[in-house]
């Protein structure tokens, strides 16, 4: 930010917490802490990253009070002229930027992205043909007895998605999520040695299971994916190939990842959260070629409730930011600055799911410091180091307790974090990873929740976390009075 803009959201935010302190001084008081907290710490969460005031601010107006279900010029309610302007800005921001033929920013979150995905590729591939079999022009015609039969072709349809403990996301098919539960599921896995994708076993049970839906994309696996060799399994067989680039969004923004790697031109639908590595407000968007727009467009009223005006206005405040050059450095840095994660890991003997990392997170397998994964996350933020807990390939403690940390650089290197500072967030990790101990149950056997960090680690941690984070301010020259 220049000064002046900092001058401006410094006393727009002061005076906003003002009015809202006016109604209820104790949500003004916990964004003020929020704010201090979120300075003070490392994050390094991979799902999360810091939009830019412009972004946040976006989201706090009127159209936060304006009904506009339906499409852009064909809404259910009347006076949507300016949500109409909004969400086509938006839309077309989202086209250009990704270079796809549509694009639905509709959805109110990565997960509902997906759910639009999933009913739009059942309504143009199953609805569509049924109906056309049952000589109805639309749903209106059809009997109970036709309902009947519509519900069962739908609800037989064929799912395969990467599955969670190799780094899918529970809406690719996991049991006991809706996905698991509306399709027929398979899941396929990453190599037990390497932890790598293995293509030819996808492709085997690909033309074993013969999925409606191939999903690809991951929320915890730290490599690029082949999306071209992901296009040739599903059109092998037949399937819609959905591609979930909820968290690396910003590294196919900032074309970091092109060609193969980029999953517009391969796939027939992609989603994506817009707050992760795309640097934007909370939400979800859908592209789509031509063949699926119809019924992408039906998810709001089909799926989704009436979209969040403000939230699109936000989406469209932060597209533009990402069509900016200095985005494709910002991209760039992520992903340089995971591999210096990994190599200060790596250098310093501590084991990498994969080896290492060529996309913007590392997931660290903490076995052998006699820790499970939940001990080393609590451990890490009794020191201020903010990560979250994740399963390593067939994993020995569960989806729980599990053995490793998952850790992004997404966040700290919108605050300008970049080798040296990543090289020592690795040393400060090993450093607690190496004086923590598991602690005991109340029967005195080895706990797998409850840890003993070893006196004087956290301050020491903390106290080089500090220097790191006052060098590089989080919304540098903010101040609230
Ligand atoms: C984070 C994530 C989602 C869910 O996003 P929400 O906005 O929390 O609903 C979906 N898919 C993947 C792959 C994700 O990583």
């Amino acid at each position: 930010m220049t000064d002046d803009l900092s001058r401006l959201s410094s006393s727009a935010y002061s005076q906003a917490l003002e009015v809202i302190a006016s109604v209820e001084p104790r949500i003004a008081e916990a964004t003020r802490a929020e704010l201090a907290d979120q300075r003070a710490s490392l994050k390094l969460i991979a799902s999360e990253n810091y939009a830019s005031p412009a972004v946040l601010m976006t989201m706090g107006t009127w159209f936060s009070d304006k009904y506009a279900e339906g499409t852009v010029g064909h809404r259910f309610y009347a006076g949507c002229q300016n949500v109409d302007t909004v969400e086509s800005i938006a839309a077309e921001h989202a086209r250009e930027l990704f270079g796809a033929e549509y694009a639905y920013v509709q959805p109110h979150s990565g997960i509902d992205a997906n759910l639009v995905a999933f009913w739009s590729i059942l309504a143009h591939r199953v609805e569509g043909p049924w109906l056309e079999k049952a000589q109805a022009k639309n749903v209106n015609e059809l009997t109970d007895a036709d309902w009947e039969e519509l519900r069962r072709e739908l609800g037989n349809q064929r799912l395969l998605g990467m599955s969670l403990d190799a780094g899918g996301h529970l809406t690719h098919g996991f049991r006991p999520n809706i996905s698991g539960k509306m399709f027929h599921q398979q899941q396929y896995g990453t190599d037990p040695e390497t932890g790598l994708l293995d293509y030819d076993k996808v492709a085997a049970k690909a033309r074993e299971f013969k999925p409606l839906v191939l999903v690809a994309g991951y929320s915890a696996y730290p490599r690029r994916v082949d999306f071209a060799k992901m296009r040739e399994i599903a059109d092998e067989v037949g399937a819609t190939l959905m591609v979930d680039m909820a968290h690396f969004a910003g590294l196919v923004a900032g074309k970091v990842f092109t060609g193969d790697e980029d999953p517009v031109p391969h796939a027939h639908i992609v989603t994506s959260t817009t707050h992760k590595s795309l640097r934007g407000p909370r939400g979800g968007i859908v592209l789509a070629t031509e063949e699926y727009a119809p019924s992408v467009d039906r998810g709001c009223p089909m799926v989704l409730g009436g979209p969040l005006s403000h939230v699109m206005a936000a989406k469209a405040v932060a597209f533009a930011e990402a069509r900016q050059d200095s985005f494709r450095g910002y991209a760039q840095q992520v992903a340089d600055n995971a591999k210096s994660l990994a190599e200060g890991f790596l250098t310093r003997g501590t084991d990498l799911v994969t080896g290492g990392t060529d996309n913007h997170l590392v997931l660290v397998d903490v076995s052998k410091y006699g820790l499970t994964g939940r001990q080393a996350e609590s451990a890490l933020l009794e020191a201020g180091v903010v990560t979250n807990r994740n399963s390593v390939p067939a994993d020995p403690n569960g989806a729980w307790y599990t053995s490793g940390i998952r850790l992004g650089t997404p966040a700290l290197t919108t605050r300008g974090f970049g080798h040296d500072e990543f090289d020592t967030v690795a040393d400060l990790i090993v450093d607690v990873l190496s004086n923590t101990q598991p602690g005991t149950t109340k029967a005195g056997g080895q706990s797998k929740a409850s840890f003993v960090l070893a006196d004087g680690v956290a301050d020491r941690v903390r106290a080089r976390s500090a220097e790191m984070l006052d060098k590089h301010p989080l919304y540098p020259g903010l101040e609230l009075s």
